[in-house]
């Protein structure tokens, strides 16, 4: 028997892999701190927000940039 190196969990078989730092490895892409970091939903709704805002600062560039194209033009006033 003997303890991991890594997280310290007891392992059997003294050549044996530790089951508790091949699942980390495995689910590490998708949640890399999975009992400190926070929600996945969270990390989406930050993304989906930071997407609104670009979209949001895309379209009031556009407006702005064909207010300022049409704005030479004599007025139909
Ligand atoms: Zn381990």
């Amino acid at each position: 028997m003997k303890n991991c190196d890594h997280c310290g969990t007891l392992i059997l078989e003294d050549n044996g892999e530790c089951p508790f730092c091949a699942e980390a490895m495995s689910h590490a892409v998708e949640t890399f701190a999975p009992s400190a970091g926070p929600p996945k939903w969270l990390k989406v709704v930050k993304w989906l927000f930071i997407g609104l805002l670009a979209a949001v600062l895309v379209a009031v560039a556009a407006v702005t940039w064909i207010l300022n194209s049409l704005g030479p033009m004599p007025s139909f006033g």
